[in-house]
């Protein structure tokens, strides 16, 4: 299965009850952007979270796979499901989940996802543009996860995204525009692949404290 759009039905927020301290105070109005949240260095424990503070959060389906393993009983089938989640506008998140049906693999993986939020920084790292404007990154960022191995390296506006459908995804939920994609290692093992693009984006920050944040 290969990414799709869908609606999202995991989140309910009507019938949220914060069972930690930084819901509770969302809740209560006292922290009121998903900025607030990453510079206070709290951890998002519950995906309600993510959903109050970016209501336009949207969600994609990077892969389902099929995972068989060998247990006492036999063989056991569970599908594993990647999914991505951002706000097109400098948030992605990345999350798996299990579960013996579709749905409910898709349903945990997209509540990872938002556990997982992190911010991009964007800009426009390329030498050919420098126009300053956030289109790109800000600079060349790698990203390293199972034997996979990507670059971003910043591209003139107007370029578009040269990369693959995985990571076009990913990158367009992020809110970058214009890039080189450079990948080596297992690239066709999708899970491996989206990690790696996802690790990619954290680094935009890597080099940045967290007082840059809100800029
Ligand atoms: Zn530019």
């Amino acid at each position: 299965m290969t990414s799709r759009h869908r609606e999202k039905t995991t989140v309910n927020l009507e019938e949220w009850v914060p069972r930690t301290r930084l819901g509770k105070m969302i809740q209560a109005g006292k922290i009121t952007s998903i900025e607030e949240v990453f510079l206070s260095g709290m951890k998002i424990s519950e995906p309600q979270i993510v959903d109050s503070l970016i209501p336009d959060i949207q969600e994609e389906v990077i892969n389902v796979n099929l995972v068989q393993k060998q247990t006492d009983a036999g063989e056991k089938s569970r599908f594993k499901a990647i999914v991505a989640v951002g706000n097109r506008d400098g948030y992605i998140g990345l999350g798996s989940g299990k579960a013996s049906q579709v749905r409910n693999a898709i349903e945990k993986a997209a509540v990872s996802a938002r556990l997982n939020i992190a911010p991009v920084k964007r800009g426009c790292g390329s030498w050919e543009c420098g126009c300053g404007k956030p289109h790109s990154v800000p600079f060349q960022v790698e990203g390293k996860c199972g034997g996979v191995r990507v670059v971003i390296v910043p591209g003139p506006r107007g370029l578009g995204l040269v990369s693959s459908e995985v990571s076009k995804t990913i990158l367009g939920l992020a809110g970058v525009k214009d890039l080189w994609m450079r990948s080596y290692g297992s690239t066709r093992t999708v899970p491996s692949y989206a990690c790696a693009v996802f690790d990619a984006l954290k680094k935009t920050y890597s080099l940045i404290t967290t007082a840059d944040w809100v800029k």
